[in-house]
């Protein structure tokens, strides 16, 4: 069988294009009693983003933190907000649309904050694929910092009690994107490189997977010329290019998957809290073995950019967070699958994931 996915129904992008977004709006608001939900990354509170949000008079403002990336607790407690904002207006209100602008994180609450407003429980309850029952409340997002194809893909990455896992269904993709090259611009260095190296491995990961078919490839060759350009060769406009090479890349793995370097990524972020971008750039540093020249690729990347990443993590790592960390890994089957083909559970014992967490 193929895979019959679906993607974002609208795309609007430009310099600036972040200006249409009232008009878009316009279009979605019920005329008698309108009200939509903006979800937006804290760092801008101060910024003057904040004065250009196309924000009416019955809509409800949510500055959301992300120094932890998101949890389900955390999405049941921003759900809880809107459904009381809803109730103040009148009983089964729901708003008419909700809009993620910032980071992954951001754009990953609020898809996961626009599910939970129509399906009951707790967002925990639906980590996994397609456990989601009935159609989200219309979503826009809008991306402030770019490389993780959020703001393309089927998923909202959670940490749970028990696992970090999407919520992967139809349902989660995004009803709109406002790709506003501008948006990115302000974004620290660091930040910028790590989450546009979580781009670099999408592509390395997609085009040397055994899942690999020619959709995923023309996505993933293009992303991968495009993150060339920005972080070997510096070239111009490389916010424009950046934000289109996030898009393809998460194309790319849309109707592909992700590998190694994921699934080792996973583990440090559910364990020792990193961040998604930061954690993927460790981990690929110690896999020349699986992906030699995006290894030497990547390496090169990160003297052109003057990036020092953290060493010995492992130092200090307890016997009991190493095997949480390997339990974690080991419970993506289809990126390992991806990686190293059908006899993958030979070749990836956890002695070896163990191995591989211990000289990180
Ligand atoms: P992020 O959203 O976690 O943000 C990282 C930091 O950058 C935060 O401190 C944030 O406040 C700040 N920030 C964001 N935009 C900024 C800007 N323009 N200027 C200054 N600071 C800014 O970073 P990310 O790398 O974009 O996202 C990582 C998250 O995305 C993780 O939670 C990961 O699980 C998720 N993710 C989701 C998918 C998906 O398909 N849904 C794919 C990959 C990663
Ligand atoms: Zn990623």
């Amino acid at each position: 069988m193929f895979r019959n996915f679906k993607m974002v129904s609208r795309v609007v992008f430009g310099r600036s294009c972040f200006d249409q977004l009232d008009d878009i709006l316009y279009e979605k608001r019920n005329k008698t009693a309108s009200s939509m939900v903006f979800l937006i990354d804290d760092v801008f509170m101060q910024n003057k983003l904040a004065q250009r949000i196309p924000v009416q008079d019955q809509d409800l403002v949510l500055w959301v933190n992300v120094d932890d990336e998101p949890k389900t607790e955390y999405v049941d407690e921003l759900t809880n907000k809107v459904k009381a904002f809803c109730l103040e207006i009148s009983p089964n209100h729901l708003p008419d649309g909700l809009i993620g602008i910032g980071g992954g994180s951001t754009m990953d609450l609020a898809k996961a904050v626009s599910l939970m407003l129509t399906n009951p429980g707790s967002s925990a309850d639906y980590q996994g694929w397609d456990l989601i029952k009935n159609a989200a409340v219309y979503h826009v997002g809008i991306p402030t910092l770019a490389g993780t194809g959020a703001e393309v893909s089927r998923t909202t990455v959670l940490s749970g009690p028990e696992k970090k896992l999407g919520i992967n269904s139809d349902q989660t993709v995004f009803d709109q994107i406002v790709l506003d090259p501008e948006l990115i611009a302000g974004a620290p260095a660091d930040q910028r490189f790590y989450t546009g190296m979580d781009c670099y491995i999408h592509c390395m990961e997609s085009l040397n997977g055994t899942f690999l078919n020619t959709f995923s490839q023309s996505y993933g060759e293009k992303a991968l010329s495009l993150c060339r350009g920005v972080f070997l060769d510096m070239v111009p406009d490389s916010d424009d290019k950046l934000m289109m090479a996030s898009y393809c890349g998460g194309m790319s793995i849309a109707y592909s998957q992700v590998g190694i370097c994921h699934a080792l990524s996973y583990g440090l972020s559910y364990v020792l809290g990193l961040h998604h971008g930061i954690g993927n750039c460790i981990a690929f540093d110690y896999l020349e073995e699986y992906y030699p020249e995006g290894v030497h690729e990547f390496r090169q990347m990160m003297e052109n950019n003057s990036i020092k990443l953290p060493r010995n993590l492992a130092a200090d790592m307890t016997n009991g967070q190493l095997d949480k960390m390997v339990d974690v890994a080991l419970v993506l089957e289809p990126l390992w699958e991806n990686a190293l083909g059908n006899g993958w559970k030979s070749i990836m014992t956890r002695d070896r994931i163990r191995e591989l967490y211990q000289q990180m």
